[in-house]
């Protein structure tokens, strides 16, 4: 049996991930405060404050 050991990575060094709403500045990591809104089409991530949609991410299937 083969032990191969994977190549030196950088684990645990990843980017946080923030978002950041072009209509009031509100930023939060993705998980923070945003409010989740989903239906058969995908689902969207939407601002607290204003309530413009900072991401959206249709399903296509
Ligand atoms: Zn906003």
């Amino acid at each position: 049996m083969h032990d191969r050991k994977p190549s030196t990575t950088t684990a645990g060094d990843a980017p946080k991930l923030a978002l950041f709403c072009q209509e009031c500045g509100h930023t939060s990591k993705l998980g923070g405060d945003w409010l989740l809104r989903e239906d058969d089409g995908g689902y969207w991530i939407v601002c607290p404050d204003c309530e413009t949609t900072v991401v959206s991410q249709p399903v296509f299937e």
